[in-house]
């Protein structure tokens, strides 16, 4: 067995406390009239022509099999453009709505290198959150399966030792957290001295989470002479600036339609007071419609709070926020997948970039701090080109 991530020399116990972004209630600083989008224009909604297939990008019979087993039989806009250089070889910056399949855009080129040859050549892929690591780390499993190809999720809140155990077996691809790499490196437990090919998924809220120190970190340790991809939904002029310094020359590929998803319709419900939101979300979610819903506020507590409140009402919720442990976050979230609840109660953290199937509704019980954040929420719904609907909470006209 090959051995890309073995440790290196003794396990020093040196812990690197993860930096989270500050909680704790702020002003919204997003007028209402943004939250509004009922025209929703159907007509212009030409779907997206592929110029590539699956099967003509070139991918190694098996991945092609998987694929077509998994009913994946076009290319999105951002795997059909992307696809074909990062298979070059080139660095890349890909900029794509969410639930649009940025993660197999970086992770079927990132198959192939590995076929070609799984001894030498290691991955480590970096998200903002568990739940999206966990996502990425299941998809590269759909993906590769049957290929002999292992991966090990690295992430806080989960049990170390297994961890490094893990990692002691030499995967293939480390999909994690930065603060936990960060850990495993400074424990000396991680060696990336044969990475070579490093991906970066939603850079921007990495950063916004305070995670840009921990990847500059982690980056130093890397071979200079490897590829990188960076994917998001949004990336400001700064952030790009940021991830272009661990890049070499990248390809921005930019196929972001609108800013939010033109299939999600979008509206305000006024709303008095606490009793009053509380009351309104009651009622909403007690309506056949609503049938698998994501409510977002904004403090742990808060979030924690919600779900109790509407439990104890016939409405059983689950919760997700920084507060959970690990597995707690992972059943609640299970649960939502399963239909065993249909209602999520979320913090934005928790919930950033989190794939379920079928979600009816968004409904923003608290606003969005800033607007990036409400695109991220909101496209938790119409995933793949479904129909969805996203209320926002706001205070009386
Ligand atoms: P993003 O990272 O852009 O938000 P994801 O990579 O999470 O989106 O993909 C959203 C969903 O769409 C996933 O369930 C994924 O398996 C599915 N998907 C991605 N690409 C395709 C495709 N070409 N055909 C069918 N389903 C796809
Ligand atoms: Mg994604």
């Amino acid at each position: 067995m090959h051995r890309n991530f073995k440790p290196s020399g003794n396990n020093r116990s040196r812990f690197a406390p993860h930096k989270r972004r500050g909680s704790g209630p702020k002003q919204s600083t997003v007028h209402y009239s943004r939250y509004i989008n009922k025209a929703v224009t159907k007509e212009e909604d030409v779907p997206y022509e592929p110029t590539h297939t699956f099967d003509t990008f070139g991918l190694n019979p098996r991945t092609a099999a998987t694929l077509r087993h998994l009913s994946f039989t076009k290319p999105s806009a951002i795997q059909d453009q992307s696809i074909p250089p990062a298979l070059l070889g080139k660095d890349i910056i890909g900029l794509a709505n969410t639930g649009t399949g940025k993660t197999a855009a970086f992770l079927l080129p990132t198959i192939e290198k590995l076929n070609a040859n799984p001894v030498l050549s290691s991955v480590l892929i970096l998200a903002p959150t568990r739940e999206l690591a966990q996502q990425i780390d299941a998809e590269f499993r759909r993906f590769a399966a049957g290929q002999k190809l292992f991966s090990a999720l690295i992430v806080g809140g989960a049990n170390i030792n297994r961890q490094i155990q893990q990692v002691k077996r030499g995967p293939h691809i480390i999909v994690g957290t930065p603060g936990r790499v960060k850990d495993l490196i400074d424990r000396r437990v991680l060696r990336l001295q044969a990475v070579n090919t490093f991906v970066l998924d939603e850079a921007d809220r990495m950063c916004d989470m305070g995670f840009e120190k921990d990847i500059r970190t982690i980056e130093a340790e890397l071979p200079k002479d490897r590829q990188t991809f960076c994917f998001s939904a949004t990336m400001t002029p700064n952030i790009k600036a940021i991830v272009e310094q661990f890049m070499n020359a990248p390809e921005t590929i930019s196929v972001v339609k609108n800013q939010t998803n033109d299939h999600i319709e979008q509206d305000v419900v006024h709303t008095r007071d606490k009793a009053h939101k509380i009351e309104i979300l009651t009622e909403l979610l007690s309506q056949p419609e609503f049938e698998k819903v994501i409510v977002f506020g904004e403090t742990k507590h808060g979030v924690q709070r919600l779900a109790d409140n509407l439990s104890n009402n016939n409405l059983p919720a689950a919760a997700i926020h920084g507060n959970k442990s690990q597995s707690q976050r992972e059943r609640a979230l299970h649960s939502f997948k399963t239909n065993q609840v249909s209602i999520l109660v979320a913090t934005d953290v928790a919930a950033r970039g989190i794939d379920v199937d079928g979600v009816s509704h968004v409904i923003n019980f608290d606003p969005p701090q800033v607007y990036e954040d409400y695109v991220h929420r909101i496209g938790r719904t119409g995933r793949a080109g479904k129909p969805g609907k996203a209320l926002t909470f706001v205070g009386q006209k």
